[in-house]
């Protein structure tokens, strides 16, 4: 047993752990209170590109990658450009956060970072955890491991993934427009599936294509390959080129109430606490603006996790992953009307839970009616 009582636990230092201990560190109420960090992981590579939208500049910009000013939506029925005005979509390499939070945290006095897979928490009386040759007394837990229920309640909630793998290209001659970068291209898609590709270039030789679909299950990997190859080649219009990196990933996209987790000396944090916005699979600037609230409420006296959990933004949410796993061959659809008929400032800011109601409703209308409106209804009477 550590004979430390540590004030606060941070559970896992992925994005939303070391998102709140960065948080944490920048305030100096926090100067005297001892804050341990358990994290199973050396965190030493590059496991993910995080990307996001930001008006002007912001909090990440020393580390992030690439920023682009211009960016295109394509449909088979539209080609529309976005008006990005103030916004800039930033890409940011995961292991520069990790080795930028890492070593913050390592320097700083009161932090302890400890490598230790976590076996089991008592949340009830005196809090500890249980790690896997020693355990700890702590006040409070932020923990960002998923609880078992989402795993064993499959059938109770509208579960589907977002599953992705990107190639990184180079090119023998110039190609790409390094300034602007394609959000969403379903010009060419995966059977009748909710899938588009999207293209990030970094330089006019160098590119991200990535192959992206919101469905119930996986496919092979041999068919994420024959889908970026053909994309390359009809739609890019690309031939030459070499594949120098690739990346795969799985999102769950879920309208389980992993929220609903919290106890009254345990928060879940990130994808374990609702952090991941269940429609888009988005929750980097989300992990910076929760660690935000959650210190306020610590310094208010308040639950860690009031006012994170927006209710109407969930019920949007779950409307929409109803329609994808009910109808999934609407996806183009519902995408493409969205794009179509609001500016990209507004559906960053509907995104982003900044939209008010009257906003929200001109998003929501703006989807075509009839299998909106069959989701609702099933949503409601089913
Ligand atoms: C490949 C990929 C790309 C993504 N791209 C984007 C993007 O572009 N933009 C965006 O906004 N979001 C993106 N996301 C979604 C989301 O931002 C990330 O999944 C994000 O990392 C979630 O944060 P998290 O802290 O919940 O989980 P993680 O970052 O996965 O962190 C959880 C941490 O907990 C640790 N852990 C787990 N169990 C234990 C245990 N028992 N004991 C100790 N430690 C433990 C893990 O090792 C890990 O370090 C992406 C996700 C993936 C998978």
């Amino acid at each position: 047993m550590d004979s430390i009582n540590y004030n606060y636990a941070i559970i896992g230092a992925g994005c939303a752990g070391m998102h709140l201990a960065l948080a944490m560190m920048e305030d100096s109420f926090f100067e005297q209170q001892q804050i341990l960090v358990l994290e199973k992981d050396s965190k030493s590579i590059n496991d993910r590109t995080w990307c996001f939208w930001e008006e002007g500049s912001g909090k990440w910009d020393g580390l992030i990658d690439h920023a682009w000013s211009k960016g295109k939506f394509y449909s088979s029925t539209a080609d529309e450009t976005l008006s990005l005005k103030g916004y800039r979509y930033k890409k940011l390499k995961s292991i520069d956060f990790y080795n930028y939070a890492k070593e913050k945290i390592n320097a700083a006095p009161n932090f302890h970072w400890v490598k230790d897979d976590i076996q089991m928490v008592n949340s009830n009386g005196k809090t500890s955890i249980l790690g896997q040759t020693q355990s700890y007394i702590v006040d409070h837990i932020f923990d960002s491991r998923i609880h078992p229920d989402f795993y064993q309640s499959k059938d109770k909630f509208t579960r589907i993934l977002q599953h992705f793998k990107g190639w990184i290209i180079e090119t023998e001659t110039d190609f790409f427009d390094p300034e602007e970068f394609i959000i969403m291209d379903f010009r060419l898609k995966y059977k009748d599936s909710t899938s588009f590709s999207y293209v990030l270039p970094t330089s006019p030789r160098r590119a991200l294509v990535e192959f992206t679909l919101f469905t119930k299950e996986l496919i092979e990997d041999k068919d994420y390959d024959e889908v970026i190859k053909s994309y390359l080649s009809d739609i890019l219009q690309l031939e030459k080129y070499k594949v120098v990196e690739i990346e795969k990933g799985v999102i769950p996209m879920s309208d389980f109430p992993f929220h609903a987790r919290h106890e009254a000396h345990l928060t879940k944090i990130g994808t374990a606490g609702s952090w991941v916005r269940p429609s888009t699979g988005y929750s980097f600037k989300n992990s910076e603006k929760y660690s935000q609230r959650i210190i306020k409420n610590l310094k208010a006296g308040r639950k860690p996790s009031s006012g994170i959990a927006r209710n109407r933004f969930r019920h949007y949410d779950k409307l929409l992953l109803k329609i994808l796993k009910d109808r999934n061959e609407l996806g183009e659809e519902l995408f493409t009307s969205m794009f179509e008929r609001n500016s990209t400032r507004q559906i960053f800011k509907f995104l982003d839970e900044d939209t008010n109601l009257l906003e929200d409703a001109r998003i929501m209308s703006s989807f075509r009616a009839a299998p909106f409106l069959e989701a609702l209804y099933k949503q409601v009477f089913t």
